[in-house]
């Protein structure tokens, strides 16, 4: 991120999409943190900063007579908390482009800070408009972007927009710089033996990942409810467990796959189960393979546990997305907990470990271990798609 920043209008696209409650207060502010790094960093080297970023999904939760609610998802709620922040004044204007906004933007000073109003509220942003673009691009100078989490999107705002500034004008913010280089360092000549540990509901949902680990790692284990499908594919006896069973096949590919690159692959040994998706169902551990009728698997057992704990504590690189089980519930968090635990223990032992995809960051917080990992990502789907090997549009619009 090094731009010639001094004197000059950057136009500086963050993820502000924080959580509110009913009363319009920030519930996490952890992304307006994540941002400040970078917003500091120009205006401390001279230059004014123009802040963009989306809040929610406006344009697909309407007011009843269809249009955009405003008042519940203006950026203008987090002015207050991103002023004590930057610990100055920040400036607001409830348009993102148009007379108001390019005149507040064109008497800017350096050292200064303007918050332009949610991106999403112009329906040219998610379409990828390049009128709205070409608008957006005239408020500045410089164009950095520092919004990891919606990278993997052709926005106007991400991606679009960049087209608009030549090389030399633009760049990466610090966050997304960080988030770049630890991801990048997962896929290329990692620290061997390098470990994934894929968790969460569908097969379905992490397909193209699954399928590039299992060429690249390692070892690959596998939890959470996806596993089913394998165990069934396998010819286990699953019960009432979340199987899909249009990816048999692709679940038998996988496996077999993982035979011919010699990556090893760890399903679950045993299962927590439970008469009924409940956080009060009556609970037992059996076989994965051996599950009764009636009964589903909602965590992974105790001698899972062990088995993946012991195949990370002994990885130099590891990658974790998806829980282990529904963790949400406190009867079958405990494998996910295990998981966690196992990670911080080989990351204290001088592994590489990285976390991302909502839910595991959500779990790996409430173990309290989000502190002893090596990186937690911000980026959801983005990290996702970065693991895939898919292109992200606001990557590819930089290095254009
Ligand atoms: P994902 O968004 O794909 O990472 O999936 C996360 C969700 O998967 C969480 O809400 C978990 O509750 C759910 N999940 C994990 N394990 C299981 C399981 N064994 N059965 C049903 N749902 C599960």
């Amino acid at each position: 991120m090094n731009l010639p920043f001094h004197g000059k209008k950057v136009l500086l696209r963050v993820d502000f999409n924080v959580p509110l409650d009913e009363h319009h207060r920030i519930t996490d502010d952890t992304r307006i943190r994540a941002a400040i790094p970078t917003i500091q960093k120009i205006l401390d080297e001279g230059g004014a900063v123009i802040l963009l970023s989306h809040l929610g999904r406006p344009g697909k939760k309407r007011l009843p007579d269809g249009s955009i609610d405003k008042e519940r998802f203006t950026l203008r709620h987090l002015v207050p908390r991103l002023s004590e922040l930057l610990k100055r004044p920040v400036a607001f204007v409830d348009e993102t482009v148009g007379p108001k906004a390019r005149a507040k933007a064109a008497s800017l000073l350096p050292g200064e800070v303007l918050l332009l109003e949610n991106v999403r509220f112009n329906e040219g942003e998610t379409k990828g408009d390049a009128e709205f673009a070409r608008q957006l691009a005239e408020l500045a100078d410089l164009y950095v972007n520092d919004a990891f989490g919606t990278a993997h999107r052709r926005h106007a705002s991400t991606a679009v927009v960049a087209e608009y500034f030549p090389k030399g004008k633009k760049s990466f913010g610090l966050l997304m710089q960080r988030e770049l280089e630890n991801a990048g360092k997962v896929l290329s000549h990692p620290d061997r033996p390098m470990t994934a540990i894929i968790g969460g509901a569908k097969v379905s949902d992490k397909l193209l990942l699954l399928e590039r680990l299992i060429t690249f790692a390692d070892k690959l284990i596998v939890g959470g409810g996806m596993a089913y499908t394998f165990i069934k594919a396998q010819g286990g006896k699953v019960g009432a467990s979340l199987v899909e069973d249009d990816r048999l096949d692709t679940a038998l590919s996988i496996l077999q796959t993982a035979r011919e690159q010699n990556t090893e692959l760890l399903l679950p040994y045993d299962s927590v189960i439970a008469d009924r998706f409940a956080p009060d169902a009556n609970t037992q551990i059996a076989p994965s393979n051996d599950i009764p009728d009636g009964w589903m698997g909602l965590d992974i057992g105790t001698t899972a546990r062990e088995d993946f704990a012991k195949a990370i504590t002994d990885s130099k690189t590891i990658l974790w997305n998806g829980p282990m089980g529904v963790f949400e519930m406190p009867a079958f968090a405990k494998g996910t907990e295990a998981i966690a635990h196992a990670v911080a223990e080989a990351t204290r032992k001088g592994a590489f470990s990285l976390v991302g995809g909502g839910d595991s960051v959500a779990a790996l917080k409430q173990t309290g271990l989000d502190k002893e990992v090596s990186f937690v990502s911000t980026g959801g789907g983005a990290l996702l798609k970065f693991l895939e090997g898919t292109p992200l549009p606001a990557v590819e619009a930089m290095e254009a």
